[in-house]
């Protein structure tokens, strides 16, 4: 199938383009497909990485960076964080057709509708869940859901239904004068736009980069949800590291994935979204109200996340001779802000990443919050006569420092940064003005993760998704194109 897509050689590119699109990654491809959807009008896709779209590739768990072989990956080293005993983080990012949505954990989470009602309230005219649902509709073939079931809620329609569908679905026909998007992705387009001149004045001085535009707000208020890998044991048979002693195990996921398309080589994790405000100081968890349900109220938006996946290192697995298990508990509210930079004028080069994490004082408060409702998450399955056990040591609920000096040591990233080019007002530090168009450039918008105005309590591919449908509309509305 993906032998079939346009990929032109260099020599054979068109001098001029209606449209460029700079990354093929997981909103790139979407703007690719609508915005050629009109056979008249030109796309060009600029992509970085590589078009692998063999099976393993598709395969949601094969293909997720830590199962791969990382041929499909780029990761940049951050600089070493101040609040996280000064350890630095490998930040993945997918470098191929499809990007990141190629390698990553295929969990789909939109956020509830109080989340985007913030955006609109903040200034994003436009932007408000019931503006913006369309999209996510338009996008999606629900896989677990008829359409019966929640018609408005959930597409049967649209080209994303799994891996498979990243990118060779989006780009069908080849299809670039009007507009250049950039969809570079939340760590490169703001290094774009800095190597283009377009960025805070005294950093582009400082590097002796030419400056076209001063706008302080590119690559200046970069966030990621942070989280902790808590690791277990439970009977082996329970967990996925018998994949690696049994052939007959194995080859049982095989076939049921490849029969029936379900089982953990379809979807390896789940993840549980939590308001945390709902446990109380001995945090068990506390019988929700009606009004907690309700999806519209901001004091409803899920701050914290469990994600427990029945895999841990298999080495520590055989050494203990024990099942593995994992809770990625993660947090899904994040104040601390950090910056990319420019290391040198060379495109080649990465950017100067700083996460700055845990900076924010509330960021370490949710942080403890995170930690003690992962141990009662544990003790309750304990309770229900589950043989699960906590492997490592665990701080004491009452000792605020040890806490503090267990988050530290071991918080990782979850791989969500966003909002590097957010879309705010521009006396705000925004980058990019509702439309998606970048502050005083004309032709020039940006639409992928970068612009989301904050780190959303969700997972952000789909919200890139959403994002990148209503660019589309967005670009074809101001060109005077037919609308879908
Ligand atoms: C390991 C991992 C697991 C994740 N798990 C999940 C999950 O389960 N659910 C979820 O919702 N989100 C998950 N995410 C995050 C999510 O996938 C990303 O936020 C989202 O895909 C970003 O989309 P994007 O379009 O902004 O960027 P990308 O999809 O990264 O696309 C950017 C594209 O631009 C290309 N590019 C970069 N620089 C240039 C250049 N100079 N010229 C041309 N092309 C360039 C890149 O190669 C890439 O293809 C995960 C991320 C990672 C790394």
């Amino acid at each position: 199938m993906f032998n079939t897509s346009p990929i032109a050689r260099l020599e054979d590119l068109q001098n001029e383009y209606d449209y460029i699109i700079v990354g093929g990654g997981t909103a790139g491809c979407v703007l690719a497909n609508r915005l050629s959807s009109n056979d008249q009008v030109t796309v060009l896709v600029v992509e970085a990485g590589t078009s692998d779209n063999g099976w393993l590739s598709r395969n949601p768990y094969f293909s997720f960076h830590h199962a791969s072989s990382g041929h499909q990956s780029h990761v940049t080293g951050s600089v070493p964080q101040r609040h996280a005993d000064n350890r630095t983080f490998n930040l993945v990012r997918g470098r191929t057709l499809g990007g990141t949505s190629k390698i990553n954990a295929a969990l789909y989470a939109r956020g509830i509708p109080a989340e985007y009602n913030e955006w609109s309230r903040n200034g994003c005219i436009g932007w408000s869940y019931g503006e913006i649902e369309k999209y996510f509709v338009r996008a999606e073939t629900a896989l677990d859901y008829a359409e019966r079931d929640a018609p408005h809620y959930h597409g049967s329609k649209g080209e994303w239904t799994n891996r498979s569908s990243a990118s060779p679905a989006w780009i069908q026909t080849p299809h670039a004068r009007k507009e250049v998007i950039l969809t570079a992705g939340p760590l490169a387009s703001p290094l774009i736009l800095l190597l283009s001149g377009i960025g805070p004045a005294a950093h582009l001085k400082e590097r002796g980069a030419p400056m076209l535009r001063d706008l302080p707000g590119v690559g200046s208020h970069l966030q990621d949800h942070f989280g902790m890998p808590v690791r277990c044991s439970i009977p082996l048979k329970d967990s996925m590291v018998q994949l690696m002693l049994s052939t007959w195990a194995l080859l049982l996921y095989v076939v049921q994935y490849l029969i029936y398309g379900t089982g953990p080589f379809f979807a390896p994790e789940v993840a549980v979204l939590i308001q945390s405000r709902l446990f109380n100081s001995t945090f068990t968890f506390v019988t929700a109200k009606p009004e907690d349900e309700d999806a519209d109220l901001p004091e409803n938006i899920p701050d914290i996340e469990l994600i427990p996946v029945a895999w841990a290192d298999p080495r520590w697995c055989m050494e203990e001779n024990t099942g593995g298990f994992t809770i990625n508990a993660s947090t899904l509210h994040v104040e601390s802000v950090g910056t990319v930079r420019l290391a040198s004028l060379d495109p080649q080069d990465d950017p100067v990443v700083d996460l700055n994490y845990l900076a924010a004082t509330s960021d370490r408060e949710l942080a403890r919050k995170l930690v003690k409702v992962t141990k009662r998450f544990i003790d309750c399955v304990v309770e229900d006569g589950y043989p699960l056990q906590l492997s490592e040591p665990y701080p004491d609920f009452e000792d605020d420092e040890a806490m503090d000096a267990f988050v530290r040591q071991k918080c990782t990233t979850r791989f969500h940064y966003t909002s590097s080019c957010r879309m705010a007002p521009e006396e705000q530090e925004g980058v990019v003005d509702e439309r998606l168009r970048v502050y005083g450039v004309s032709r020039l918008r940006v639409a992928d993760a970068s612009v989301i105005p904050r780190c959303p309590a969700a997972h952000p591919a789909a919200v890139v998704v959403m994002i990148a449908e209503k660019c589309a509309e967005m670009v074809k509305e101001d060109n005077g194109e037919t609308l879908f």
